[in-house]
């Protein structure tokens, strides 16, 4: 079986899974807050949070998996993706220049200043 990927953009807005799945689910981009309710509470079962895809002969799980190893690869050649690590952010209130989340998150810490741009 042969399918194909479509990939949409949707916010980074700390509930990107949730839209996400909101969108495939319905179409609908704005099923985070309604998707949040439905997750597991602390103290569920282990398994009810668990996927489990049967394990084809090649060892892969099927053509999903190939299709989303071929949309990974694609792009991270195009490099389509933020690397949180170690992209360079400037403190929109200060001016300096920081690298990485963890630096960000430092920074703000300790100024309280939080808007920052990504730079190259
Ligand atoms: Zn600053």
């Amino acid at each position: 079986m042969e399918g194909s990927i479509v990939r949409r953009v949707i916010p980074s807005d700390n509930s990107c899974l949730f839209n996400a799945v909101g969108y495939v689910m319905d179409r609908d981009r704005n099923k985070a807050p309604e998707l949040r309710q439905m997750s597991p509470a602390e103290g569920a079962p282990e398994e009810f949070d668990q996927t489990i895809f049967s394990v084809q002969r090649d060892g892969t799980v099927g053509p999903a998996e190939r299709l989303a190893l071929n949309l990974v690869k694609d792009q991270q050649r195009k490099r389509s993706y933020t690397d949180t690590a170690n992209f360079t952010l400037r403190c929109g209130v200060c001016q300096i220049g920081v690298i990485g989340q963890k630096e960000a998150v430092e920074h703000a810490q300790a100024t309280g200043h939080v808007n920052f741009q990504e730079y190259k």
